[in-house]
């Protein structure tokens, strides 16, 4: 099978790349235009997969390039992973947000459409959902987002849901929780340049000492120590997930919320650092972030019963495979 990946030298990209890879009847290629990703992720893939794969360094917004690529590639499935993801960038930025997320997904479409691919599975995220009351979120919830990053997602969602139902393509959007852990081997993992927003990249930096304490946004919040819960889902889950999409796509589309159905306060998480890896994170509390919920989680039936799959890993996994990461990369 021909598979084209895009963002696939990023963060999720990355460790989905060597699920793929573990298929001998994969061709691959990658394309990621490098905005958020090192050039040198490229063979660190190689080197864990021992496979061969085309990369491309390729933005979106080149009509061209991607008509080019497609003429050449012949794809039998597209996983669409590529886009701008910083909730804050997106509020400061929001032309950047259309640009990258809006038009470069509409490039793509128009090349799958010109070309005959049918087939997509696209990242999206639990943030299209916003604020409701509930704090167990399942996929038939209304979409409300409350910033551009998850607009821009919606808007993408439309495009899939549109495009389906005019036969044009088949397509399964998978609307992660909050993705975390890191390659077994801890070469592959988060690090973004500069101060991170995230929980997870900010306590890398941590680990690696290039950061004293976590700010905490927030001890007043409705959960059982005042703290922000959240539903971390494990890499290797998530790229599990995305693996048992491949058959599905050509059969039968649809959206799944890809979580554990778990919510970790922010101090379960500092905890576990202690508990599985002996490290201490130091913290000071500070204001509520804008925009933050008190906790949200997924309701994980569906993905269970339709799409075969529900996270194996737990917080454990993710902060020892957090933890082996930062070590390897200080
Ligand atoms: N958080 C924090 N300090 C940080 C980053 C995040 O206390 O430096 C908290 C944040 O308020 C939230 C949780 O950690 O309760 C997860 O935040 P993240 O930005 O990773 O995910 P999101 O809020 O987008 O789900």
């Amino acid at each position: 099978m021909n598979i084209l990946l895009t963002g696939g030298l990023g963060y999720i990209g990355s460790h989905l790349a060597l699920g793929l890879l573990k298929n001998k009847k994969t061709k691959l290629t990658i394309v990621d235009d490098l905005s958020n990703a090192k050039l040198s992720t490229k063979n660190t893939i190689k080197y864990l997969s021992k496979k061969k794969f085309k990369f491309k360094k390729l933005d979106l917004k080149n009509k061209n390039k991607l008509q080019k690529l497609f003429k050449v590639g012949k794809f039998d499935l597209i996983f669409h992973l590529a886009g701008s993801k910083s909730v804050k960038e997106s509020q400061i930025n929001p032309k950047k947000y259309y640009e990258n997320n809006v038009i470069g997904s509409i490039n793509l479409l128009h090349a799958m459409i010109e070309n005959n691919v049918k087939n997509i599975i696209f990242s999206s995220t639990a943030t299209v959902y916003g604020l409701h009351k509930k704090n167990c979120y399942s996929e038939n919830f209304s979409r409300e987002p409350i910033n551009t990053y998850g607009l821009t997602k919606k808007i993408i969602e439309d495009l899939l849901i549109d495009l389906k139902e005019k036969n044009q393509i088949n397509t399964l959007i998978l609307r992660y929780f909050n993705p975390a852990g890191c390659h077994i081997s801890g070469l592959l993992g988060e690090n973004p340049q500069g101060i991170p927003n995230n929980l997870y990249p900010y306590i890398i930096k941590i680990i690696k000492g290039e950061v004293k304490y976590l700010k905490i946004f927030g001890n007043n919040y409705k959960t059982k120590d005042g703290t922000g819960a959240r539903d971390y889902i494990h890499i290797q889950d998530l790229v599990d997930a995305h693996l048992k999409c491949i058959k599905l796509v050509k059969k039968k589309s649809d959206i799944f919320n890809i979580g554990t159905g778990r919510p970790y306060t922010v101090l379960d998480i500092i905890n576990s650092f202690k508990k599985y890896c002996n490290f201490k994170i130091n913290y000071n509390f500070y204001s509520r972030r804008e925009g933050d919920i008190d906790i949200y989680y997924n309701k994980i039936s569906k993905a269970k019963k339709k799409l075969g799959w529900s996270a194996k890993r737990g917080l454990k996994e993710i902060s020892q495979s957090t933890f082996n990461f930062a070590i390897k990369s200080k």
